[in-house]
């Protein structure tokens, strides 16, 4: 099987409205482009759960503030389909920006007060775009699942947020964080940490491994575990912290006392480049895809929930 390059809405459309009677079950794959390991983690578990896959790439310009890095962002486009190609996925829908949002376009979705702090905060408008483009890839290519990482871990609460208050039919699967080798996070973005700042990048991953350890350990205030995270960044001047919290993951409210399930937050800057992390708290010989499940009990694992 080949893969099909789709860049039109109406060809998308036509596509789904063939494959949906054949198709037992409907994956949809959002991206946008610059695919790393992370992105094929979500194609490989959309590939186990459903048979029909499509991977959309679409740099979001809703999703950008007027001073952030749109015309920046990574793009490459022969190389996605390059690392797409072993994985045999039926569809990559790549539109233009006139065919998401054509001119005339007027409405947008208010996710809430969940978007509005954290990156909400920092990003005013970021997932007003999201779940806007979310929603609308969603009644293009009616999914009867989206593959989502907990990488981008407000976004997934606001996404599931959006499909409950929405009652949209298509089920929210969360992928677990894929990193390099030394414990960053993959990102599209990584590509623009300098050199110099590539070590300093670690100290998001190792904060967060120190603050499992002393949970494990039996720590469960949140306020003294967060001030060892807060300390970990203070010894590493190169990084700027932007927030650390610890979270309800169904509200992203701070807690005083860690669960399993809740989760830390992490974000900050290495020059002028953003990351962010997360771990979800779980008991000691737990794994990636338990803690997802105590984050978010409502979702079957193995299926998409
Ligand atoms: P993006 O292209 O950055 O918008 O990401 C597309 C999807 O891939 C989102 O659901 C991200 O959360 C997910 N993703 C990005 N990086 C990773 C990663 N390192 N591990 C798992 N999923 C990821």
């Amino acid at each position: 099987m080949s893969t099909r390059w789709i860049t039109t809405v109406s060809e998308m459309k036509a596509f789904t409205a063939e494959a949906r009677p054949r198709a037992k079950s409907l994956a949809l794959v959002p991206t946008m482009g610059a695919l790393h390991e992370g992105h094929l983690s979500l194609v490989r578990r959309a590939k186990i759960q459903c048979d029909v896959i499509v991977v959309s790439i679409f740099v979001n310009p809703a999703q950008f503030g007027p001073a952030e890095d749109l015309a920046r962002y990574p793009r490459s486009p022969e190389k996605d389909l390059e690392l797409l190609r072993p994985l045999d996925v039926d569809v990559v829908f790549a539109p233009s920006n006139s065919e998401i949002y054509p001119p005339g376009f007027a409405t947008f979705l208010d996710p809430g007060q969940i978007a509005t702090v954290f990156e909400g905060a920092i990003r005013p408008g970021h997932f007003r775009g999201v779940a806007t483009v979310v929603l609308k890839l969603s009644n293009i290519v009616r999914p009867d699942v989206a593959f989502f990482g907990q990488k981008d871990f407000q976004q997934v609460v606001v996404i599931r947020r959006l499909v409950k208050d929405l009652n949209l039919p298509v089920q929210i699967a969360v992928c677990p964080i894929v990193r390099e080798a030394d414990g960053l996070a993959k990102s599209s973005r990584n590509v623009y940490v300098k050199a110099e700042d590539r070590k300093a990048a670690l100290v998001l991953s190792y904060s967060l491994k120190r603050a499992e350890e002393m949970v494990h350990a039996g720590e469960a205030d949140a306020h003294k575990v967060l001030e060892e995270m807060r300390k970990t960044f203070d010894a590493e001047p190169r990084a700027q912290l932007d927030y650390a919290t610890i979270v309800n993951p169904a509200t992203l409210e701070p807690i005083d006392r860690v669960f399993p399930g809740s989760v830390a937050l992490l974000a900050a800057r290495l020059g002028r480049v953003r990351v962010l992390d997360n771990l979800i708290f779980g008991p000691q010989d737990s794994t990636p895809e338990r803690n997802l499940q105590l984050a978010f009990p409502d979702q079957a694992s193995g299926d998409g929930g």
